[in-house]
Order: structure tokens, then C-alpha cells, then sequence
């Protein structure tokens, strides 16, 4: 079974991603924890050209195109192989990241994006994608207050995070068996609960 992550800044996906991976590998799962942009050795090597630098360094296009090729990459060395021998995949981010900050916050067609997710997804849709979403000024703040380099996507205005957040609820709105989204403004023990009885109903069939 392959599980995305998503939401905006601050949201505390990765917090989440390791409390269910760690609840799925006690009921004896193998489980592979990846992110994106990354979870490859080639594909962290565009994260860092995406992440690092200016805000402006990239148009939303290249960013568009560079996402998708770490995710090609992603996708043939560690996604694919890790579901062909049954595990699961847990990801911190994927497809969905690109409709939301390069399509909804960036501008980018969803028709282009749609046309290489395509080529370079296909069949490899997630099974079940956990949109962790909260008010915009809530996830800002608390990204802030986790510190470290702050990178330059968290540094883009506030209607940017607006339209991201919009993206990810209407994205979610097209198919509701494989979208849910979780209140992420609770406690870390609540949303936690919340992820895995979406988890459970999700996969009990
Ligand atoms: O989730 P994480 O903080 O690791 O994401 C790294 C950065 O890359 C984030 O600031 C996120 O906003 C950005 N990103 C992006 N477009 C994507 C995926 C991530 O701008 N498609």
C-alpha cells in the first residue's frame, strides 16, 4: 500500500509520518518511510538545488519539471521496487505537493501537470493521502518556531499559502475515497488517532 502526507507549512507532517510508520511496523508490516522532494540519492540532489538559494532561482515551470523528474527517479529506485515486494510506502510528500504549491500557489496548468504526472507517475497513484490542514497563520508561525533554515518557499507571501491550502481542500474534493483531510491543529496524540482510524477504515476491506 502506498500512503502520501500533505499539507501546508508547519503542518507537522513529518511528526505524523513517523508515528504511523512506527504503528504499522508494530503490527509487523515492512514498511519503507520516504520523502519528497527526495527519498533518492538523485533525488535529494534536486532537493537541495530546490530548496537551497533564492526564492527566486527557478520559474514555477522548472520547478515543476525539477519536482517531477526527483519524483521519476523516486519512483524507480525506491517507490516502485519497495510495492512490487509487498511493503508499504509512507511519504512525506508527493504528487499532490506539485498540484498545490506549483499549480495552485504558482500558477502552473493543472492540465500540464496532470499530462506529466501521467508519463511519469502512471498507475503509481497513493492508496490513501492525508492532507494535514490548518489555518495558514497557525502553520507559518510554527514553522518558524521549529527553526533552522528557514527555506524559500516558507518565505513566499501569505496569499501564496492561501491559494496552496485552497488547492490541497479542492484537490481533496475529486475523490474523496482517496483524499481525507485531517484537522492538523490538535494535538500531536489526536491527529495522530484521527490518522489512524482513517488508516484503518481505508485498508479494512
Ligand atoms: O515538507 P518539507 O518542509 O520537507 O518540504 C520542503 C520544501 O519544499 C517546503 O518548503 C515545501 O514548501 C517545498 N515544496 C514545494 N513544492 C513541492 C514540494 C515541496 O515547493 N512540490
Amino acid at each position: 500500500k502506498f500512503i502520501t502526507f500533505e499539507g501546508g507549512e508547519g503542518a507537522g507532517k513529518s511528526t505524523q509520518v513517523k508515528l504511523l510508520v512506527k504503528r504499522l511496523r508494530d503490527l509487523g508490516l515492512e514498511v519503507v518511510q520516504t520523502r519528497e522532494p527526495g527519498g533518492s540519492p538523485g533525488a535529494e540532489a534536486l532537493r537541495d538545488l530546490l530548496v537551497k538559494g533564492d526564492a527566486s532561482r527557478w520559474s514555477p515551470v522548472s520547478e515543476t519539471l525539477m519536482m517531477y523528474a526527483s519524483r521519476a527517479d523516486h519512483l524507480e529506485k525506491v517507490i516502485r521496487p519497495a510495492l512490487e515486494r509487498g511493503a508499504w510506502v509512507v511519504c512525506d510528500r508527493f504528487a499532490d505537493s506539485t498540484r498545490a504549491y506549483q499549480g495552485a500557489g504558482g500558477g502552473i496548468s493543472p492540465d500540464f501537470i496532470e499530462q506529466v504526472d501521467q508519463v511519469v507517475v502512471g498507475d503509481t497513484q497513493p492508496d490513501l493521502t492525508l492532507i494535514l490542514d490548518m489555518p495558514v497563520e497557525v502553520g507559518l508561525m510554527r514553522a518558524k518556531g521549529r527553526g533552522g533554515d528557514e527555506d524559500r518557499f516558507e518565505a513566499k507571501g501569505i496569499g501564496f499559502h492561501e491559494r496552496l491550502r485552497q488547492g490541497f481542500v479542492k484537490r481533496a474534493a475529486i475523490a474523496p475515497d482517496r483524499y481525507k483531510i485531517i484537522d492538523a491543529n490538535q494535538s500531536i496524540e489526536s491527529i495522530s488517532s484521527d490518522i489512524w482510524s482513517q488508516a484503518m477504515t481505508q485498508f479494512s476491506e
